[in-house]
């Protein structure tokens, strides 16, 4: 059987100034000589802060993401940053269509696409977030949006280059976690209807030190994305340091 990759990534948001990416790293930096092998551990930092990690990272376990990439390599685009400004400044791996963009910035299922094409066309690896509300849950529309994201999302992209992330969006920074069971039978769901079933799965939505142990502990569950808790050395370092 195949092994799929463990991938752990804290997704920073908009928090942490360059100084604060420096006090972390003081703190954060010591856990991983306790990590496993074989696990990848990606930061998602605000963009200032990329060159400061690229630099205090390089040769370390830890890879650098970021989290949003334009379609287009250049042009008039302002606010947005391009795959070539990402590589450049030692990115590997960009979060694409994360809950907030689509509620707050108006990203559809058309523009996560073209953004995770244009990250493969530049190297990067995507992590493609997916994951319903407590409405669309409630209303049992789970599975079916799900699906639509994943049909939508994936249309043209090599899933030999991807990484996915169950998120869903009630418990996305509300304290308010998806029971490990549950959150392992949606990530299944997700996988039967992948064409390359060796792609990690993430899942993402208040994962903490202490529900991380159930969380690694299910079959279909490949790694975290991880909010809050990332803005933390001793507690990323904890996730990080999971035990299987
Ligand atoms: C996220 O932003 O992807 C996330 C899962 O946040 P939190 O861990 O804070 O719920």
């Amino acid at each position: 059987l195949p092994v799929r990759k463990i991938v752990i990534a804290g997704n920073w948001k908009m928090y942490k100034t360059q100084a604060e990416t420096q006090e972390f790293l003081r703190g954060f930096l010591p856990h991983l000589e306790e990590t496993p092998q074989g696990r990848e551990v990606i930061l998602c930092p605000p963009f200032t802060d990329l060159s400061v990690l690229s630099k205090t990272l390089h040769g370390s376990l830890i890879q650098l993401g970021a989290q949003n990439i334009h379609w287009e390599e250049y042009g008039a685009y302002t606010g947005e940053i391009s795959g070539p400004m990402l590589t450049e400044s030692g990115v590997r791996f960009v979060i694409v269509g994360h809950s907030e963009r689509r509620q707050y910035f108006g990203e559809t299922d058309a523009t996560v696409n073209l953004r995770l094409r244009t990250a493969q066309r530049f190297g990067l690896t995507p992590i493609l977030c997916v994951g319903e509300t407590k409405q669309q849950r409630d209303a049992g529309e789970t599975e079916s949006l799900i699906s639509l994201q994943l049909d939508k999302g994936l249309l043209d992209i090599d899933q030999s280059n991807l990484v996915i992330a169950y998120e869903p969006i009630w418990a996305i920074g509300t304290g308010e976690t998806c029971e490990a069971v549950e959150a392992n039978r949606i990530i299944g769901l997700i996988r039967s209807q992948l064409s390359n079933a060796n792609v990690s799965i993430q899942y993402g939505g208040s994962v903490k030190p202490n529900n991380i142990d159930e969380i690694m502990a299910q079959p279909e569950i490949d790694g975290v994305l991880v909010g809050g808790a990332s803005l933390e050395a001793e507690s990323f370092a904890r996730i990080v340091n999971f035990q299987s």
